[in-house]
């Protein structure tokens, strides 16, 4: 990288809404350590109009080259120079309609269609809106000013210094400058915003289209209790003066942490009374969180390269989590954490096709499907396997002094663990570099030597893979004795295997206990995993150690060691399980193998998911209840879903006449919502259908939709396959083109349909935005691919040279198809 470094840039920026273009000139202060003939700036998609160095007090021409290919412009100086250096490029480009850069975003007002436009920046999309240093490293402070119709709001990450009028309806805006910060973390918006706001320290606002406040309170309120609870912990004040939460229709990712402007998706900002359910509302408060740990955690520490991208979103998800479960305790946030992100993980991480979690390949790391799972799932799972071990304190510690060290500048991974392993004089750093630098993880192998257990390790991989990797694991074990008592023992496995003395008169051990490490774990001996499965019937064991005993053999079953049926007959203990991790982990991996498997095997998958989930259905009862736990109304909404699909009776006349009250105007419960509409469309007809199509041009929430974009991957009938296949590709926006075709390729009844819908409709799919692009082919191929092993191997193949970019993606497709043909075809 060179050693030309910026120091400010001022931006001006004019946007055009009505002709979706801007002009931009930028004056960049910056500095070079040696001195240059030549500056190279980022710019992509932009007209350059001028470019001029400031010479003796004036500016001179400078002539430039593009370079496109590498999204530079070359610059060369007059003459050689060293030191501080002021360049000025003028240039024009376009409010595009990617969801990157400086983007066009949609809403219609009083039946008219509008524009508002905002930006997104990460990873390399600034030098979409302005000539740039776009690399995280290169920091710099911002001054902002932008001319706007008087009548629109203007926002960017600081607060607006001064507004002038100019006449002709127009105004200038100017806000003030911006701490140090990197380019990906620049924001700049115009359009019609309404606010509500929180005056104290910090303003803290929520920004919404017209007519949208009503429903900002909810995520104002939690907005407040995260920052509050983010400075409280991490022992540093937020440093700007205010702080914008802005919903935004079209938007590509879930939200974005731009420091002090804060964009997210409207359904995970925005609350609607008696339509949100609660896994909505606790989705828009981990986000919320997640990007709140973000101004800390990216914002004020910067990763030094991508490939150390782990640092901010690693944290982003764990705090996501902690900081939701500081303020609802009752929400069992932890058990969802394991189910939602650790589970993932250790799925995703199971193949051959993956990489360490600090990714290889620095300047082209970018957030896709393939990496999301790493950087983000493992990423906050290694963190709690670390926090459990060095302890909450030394962890706090680390955190803050790592912080401190490195605010307003940037850092890499060894700069964390150094600050841990100081704070808590513990082999933090061996410890993390096992997990961190290598791609993969451990199982560990377990079975009795007289009073000792041989605990042995090797990384899991679902198909086999020789490989010599060891990792520094932390364990736990819960001992139970023969007089009723039990112990945890804790050690380092730190070697191929070792010897633990637990003592004599042992009748059971569990591995991983309260599953804090991220790890598998197989029970060589066969009384090992029953003496286990009477401990889950009686329920001695955790709900995490539940969850993780089932789950690891699952994890077997799909990696060819276990066969389904022994899975089965192991579900047998929990048949009065009422815990909500251990009962959606069993729905969801009995899901995806009755969506695998055929004949007589998917009859018994069904057959014992149906008696399971009816089971515990008639426990938890078929109507919400107005006091029970969030997580008794999640697991409600996933099983009735279930249900239907193995044919149970009672469910889907249950869910016919919710959703015929629901097509008649009456009310129905948030928390049924998904399901029943689901089931609506399962049992629907072509009316049904245009009964969806029509409330989806009408309904006016993001919440609301969503459920019906899920309900138009659940029809049954092909007919109405293909019509809601063409309606995607028509008439959904595009932001959300992706949700219902991910439905669709985990309906068994659109599942044989997939692959060909994908090769026939290859043209509008690489339209989507590449991110929903890749999420499509992840969707489809594992699973729609079935029957279809040789074409999909042998058209992907020549196509994978043609995207370069969504290779990883295809490869881990590829792969989890050939995982999932051999399930099928096992014996
Ligand atoms: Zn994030």
């Amino acid at each position: 990288m060179s050693d030309v470094n910026p120091i400010n840039y001022r931006i001006h920026l004019e946007p055009d809404l009505s002709g979706f273009k801007f002009k931009g000139n930028v004056e960049i202060s910056l500095e070079a350590v040696e001195p240059v003939h030549e500056i190279s700036l980022n710019i992509l998609d932009l007209a350059i109009v001028n470019c001029s160095v400031k010479q003796d007090g004036s500016y001179v021409d400078c002539p430039f080259s593009l370079e496109t290919e590498k999204e530079e412009m070359r610059i060369s100086l007059p003459e050689e120079r060293g030191g501080k250096l002021d360049l000025k490029i003028e240039y024009e480009g376009e409010i595009n309609d990617k969801m990157a850069g400086f983007y066009r975003s949609r809403y219609v007002l009083g039946g008219n269609e509008k524009y508002i436009a905002v930006s997104q920046f990460e990873e390399s999309d600034a030098r979409r809106a302005f000539p740039c240093f776009d690399h995280p490293l290169k920091k710099a402070t911002f001054e902002v000013e932008m001319i706007v119709d008087e009548k629109l709001v203007a926002i960017s990450n600081a607060p607006i210094t001064a507004e002038k009028s100019l006449g002709e309806g127009r105004k200038l805006v100017k806000f003030e400058r911006t701490p140090r910060m990197s380019t990906y973390l620049l924001f700049l918006g115009v359009g019609e915003f309404e606010f509500i706001e929180d005056r104290g320290k910090v303003l803290v606002r929520v920004a919404t289209m017209p007519g949208m406040t009503a429903y900002a309170k909810f995520g104002l309120e939690f907005g407040r209790k995260a920052l509050e609870f983010s400075e409280d912990y991490y022992g540093i004040k937020y440093p700007l003066p205010k702080l914008d939460l802005i919903a935004i229709a079209d938007f590509a990712a879930g939200a974005m942490e731009n420091w002090g402007a804060i964009t997210f998706r409207e359904n995970l900002l925005l609350h609607y009374p008696n339509i949100t359910s609660k896994a909505g509302e606790e989705r828009i408060c981990e986000v919320i969180a997640h990007e709140m740990a973000h101004q800390w955690f990216g914002n004020l520490v910067t990763p030094s390269d991508w490939k150390y991208l782990w640092l901010n979103e690693s944290f982003a998800t764990y705090f996501g989590y902690g900081i939701v479960t500081h303020y609802y305790p009752e929400w069992d946030i932890w058990e969802q954490f394991l189910h939602g992100q650790t589970d993932g993980a250790l799925d995703r991480d199971a193949l051959h096709e993956t990489f360490p979690i600090e990714i290889p390949g620095g300047e082209h790391v970018v957030i896709t499907a393939s990496t999301a799972p790493i950087i983000y799932s493992k990423g906050g799972s290694v963190l709690r396997q670390v926090e459990r071990y060095v302890g909450k304190e030394n962890f706090k510690g680390g955190l803050r002094h790592y912080l401190r060290k490195h605010e307003y500048g940037c850092a890499s991974s060894h700069d964390l663990w150094e600050a841990l392993e100081e704070v808590s004089a513990m082999p933090v750093t061996k410890m993390m570099k096992s997990w961190i630098e290598q791609p993969g993880f451990p199982l560990v192998e377990v079975k009795r030597e007289g009073d000792t257990l041989l605990l042995t390790q090797r990384r899991f991989t679902y198909l086999d893979k020789e490989a010599e990797q060891q990792w520094l694991i932390p364990v736990a074990i819960q001992v139970f004795y023969g007089d009723g008592q039990s112990k945890r023992i804790s050690t380092l496995l730190e070697s191929r295997s070792m010897h633990l003395d637990v003592g004599g008169d042992v009748v059971a051990y569990k591995i991983n206990h309260e599953q804090t490490g991220f790890y598998r774990v197989r029970y060589l001996e066969g009384n090992d995993l029953e003496a286990l499965g009477s401990r889950v019937a009686t329920k001695e064991l955790s709900q995490e150690d539940r969850w993780g005993i089932q789950n690891d053999l699952y994890a077997l079953v799909r990696g060819g060691q276990v066969s389904i049926d022994d899975y089965l007959q192991f579900l047998a203990s929990y048949s009065k399980e009422d815990a909500f991790l251990p009962l959606t982990s069993i729905a969801g991996n009995l899901f995806r193998a009755h969506l695998i498997f055929q004949g007589a095997r998917e009859d018994k998958i069904s057959s014992t998911g149906k008696s399971l989930l009816e089971r515990v259905l008639s426990d938890i009862g078929f109507e919400p209840e107005p006091e029970e736990r969030h997580t008794v109304s999640i697991l409600r909404d996933q099983i009735l879903w279930h249900l239907a699909l193995y044919e149970s009776a009672d469910v889907l006349e249950f869910a016919a006449a919710k959703f015929s009250s629901l097509m008649r105007g009456q009310k129905l419960h948030p928390d049924i919502m998904r399901s029943v509409m689901q089931i609506g469309a399962l049992q629907g007809d072509k009316s049904v259908f245009e009964w969806f199509t029509e409330r989806l041009a009408s309904s006016e929430s993001e919440h609301e939709r969503m459920d019906m974009l899920a309900a138009l991957g659940s029809f049954k009938e092909l007919k109405l396959i293909e019509k809601a296949q063409q309606y995607v590709l028509e008439e959904v926006p595009p932001r959300n083109k992706f949700v219902p075709i991910t439905y669709m390729a985990a309906n068994p009844h659109a599942v044989p349909h997939m692959w060909a819908w994908y090769r026939s409709n290859l043209e509008a799919l690489e339209k989507f935005h590449p991110m929903h692009y890749e999420r499509v082919i992840a969707a489809i191929v594992p699973v729609g691919g079935l029957g279809y092993e040789e074409e999909v191997d042998s058209f992907f193949q020549g196509y994978m040279g043609k995207k370069e970019k969504a290779k990883d993606v295809i490869k881990l497709s590829l792969e989890r198809l050939r995982i999932n043909s051999r399930m099928r075809n096992s014996l």
